[in-house]
């Protein structure tokens, strides 16, 4: 039995009750096989493996907070600080009810090679809740936020572990957690990014995993002599990533008619209005039926369904495995020609394995969405220096670390006679890096 094969045995056998981690080990270690066999005794005999899949540790705790109306709830908090060889643990806060040890274990994996992929001195970790924000007054969200914060600011720090946003953790979430830190603590320091531009936020952290998604699509499609300009484009989802993906596309001249919420869908053949939709969801905190309500381009559909829609580029921004090997299948026939994900995991393993067999040009999130913690990273460096750059400077950065990334995953994957596969090249070049920094600083 190969290294590979026996580490994914064990993973099975110890994480058998945690499909999405289970997962995310498969995808990255059967992509890894060429780079492992190259140095099979030796990653062998310093167990690498086995050590990349096992976290650090994991931090599970109680988060009980008082409802309007005086009730006690109960929430479990999580926070795993995944591996940290080349740089503090660094990753968001989900805040969502399918929350579970799993589905963070998947997300800190993940996350140590989006990192390195960065370039960027940043380790992975991922943490969040169980809690739902949706439909909680502001008073109750703060009131939990607290709590979340009393017991995770023992674990965290500006050079330890600098947690962020993620589903369900926006502005305001990152604001209420960051006051009840300095508020324990007695001092400032940039333990959280995704801050307030009051506060040592970085300009562009808001628009960056979506415009970094465009950037790095834009470079996709030039290594290939095409252009962004009168693509169709297909999104899902409407949070932070995919509404400023939209916007970037429609900038690089790209029209995009589809977005998507838990209940339902958009299609506005005319375009999607980014101005209605921030109104509609970051506003009013609003259901999808609102956007269609005030446009009348926009039809509303219940369920699922972009994928049906005809694209030359499809951009999954919601959550994962969202895109099954049937949308994967109907993307192909109506001639999609990329499929770049905002989100992490989005596209299942069959549904990424058809398209990449079809030739689609397919890029993973973890190279995909790195702009957000990239730039979660510029606003520590400027938090370390005490200073603000401007939009343009930091919006330059993440432009040169996307295309950076399509080059780097690109020649990784050249490298290994894989030429196009940008999943093995993002897995690749990802792993390299941490691999070594571990084998550097010994067990
Ligand atoms: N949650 C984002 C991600 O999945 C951003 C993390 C961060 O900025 O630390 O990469």
């Amino acid at each position: 039995m190969s290294y590979v094969d026996e580490v994914l045995e064990r993973v099975k056998t110890k994480n058998a009750s945690e499909p999405e981690f289970l997962q995310a080990c498969e995808e990255v270690l059967e992509s890894l096989r060429p780079v492992i066999e190259k140095n099979e005794a030796l990653y062998k005999k310093e167990a690498l493996l086995e050590r990349l899949v096992e976290p650090d540790r994991q931090f599970k705790f109680r988060v009980p907070w008082v409802d309007d109306k005086g009730q006690v709830q109960v929430n479990t908090g999580y926070r795993v600080q995944f591996n940290n060889a080349i740089g503090p643990y660094k990753g968001g806060l989900r805040l969502h009810p399918s929350v579970n040890i799993g589905i963070i274990k998947f997300l800190g994996f993940e996350q140590i090679f989006k990192n390195s992929l960065t370039g960027l001195p940043i380790g992975g970790g991922k943490g969040g809740s169980d809690f739902d924000p949706k439909g909680k007054s502001d008073r109750e969200v703060m009131a939990f936020c607290q709590s979340f914060m009393t017991e995770l600011c023992k674990y965290i720090g500006a050079d330890v572990d600098v947690p962020a946003g993620d589903i369900g953790t926006g502005a305001r979430e990152i604001g209420y957690m960051f006051g009840q830190y300095k508020r324990i603590r007695g001092m400032y320091e940039g333990v959280l990014t995704g801050k307030g531009l009051t506060y040592g936020g970085s300009l562009a952290r808001t628009e960056a995993t979506g415009y970094g998604l465009l950037y790095i699509t834009q470079e996709l499609m030039k290594d290939h002599g095409e252009s962004m300009e009168g693509k169709t484009v297909v999104v899902s989802g409407a949070g932070n990533v995919a509404i400023y993906a939209i916007q970037k596309a429609q900038q690089m001249g790209a029209k995009v008619v589809t977005c998507s919420d838990s209940t339902g869908w958009i299609y506005d053949p005319e375009g999607i209005d980014v101005d209605l939709l921030k109104e509609v969801k970051e506003v009013k905190r609003a259901r999808l039926t609102e956007y269609a309500a005030a446009r009348p381009s926009a039809q509303y559909h219940e369920g699922r369904g972009v994928w049906s829609i005809k694209c030359d580029i499809a951009l999954p921004c919601a959550t994962q495995n969202e895109l099954h090997l049937d949308d994967a299948k109907q993307l192909v026939a109506n001639g999609v020609k990329a499929v770049c994900e905002g989100a992490n995991m989005p596209t299942t393993l069959d549904a990424t394995k058809y398209l990449q067999e079809n030739g689609v040009w397919f890029i993973c999130g973890k190279a995909a969405n790195a702009g957000g913690v990239a730039t979660s990273a510029l606003e520590m460096t400027q938090n370390s220096e005490r200073l603000s750059w401007t939009f343009e400077e930091v919006d330059a950065k993440l432009q040169q670390i996307m295309v950076n990334i399509y080059h780097n995953i690109n020649d990784a994957a050249k490298r290994y006679g894989m030429e196009g596969n940008y999943v093995a090249g993002a897995n690749i070049a990802g792993f390299e890096k941490v691999a070594n920094a571990m084998l550097a600083q010994g067990v």
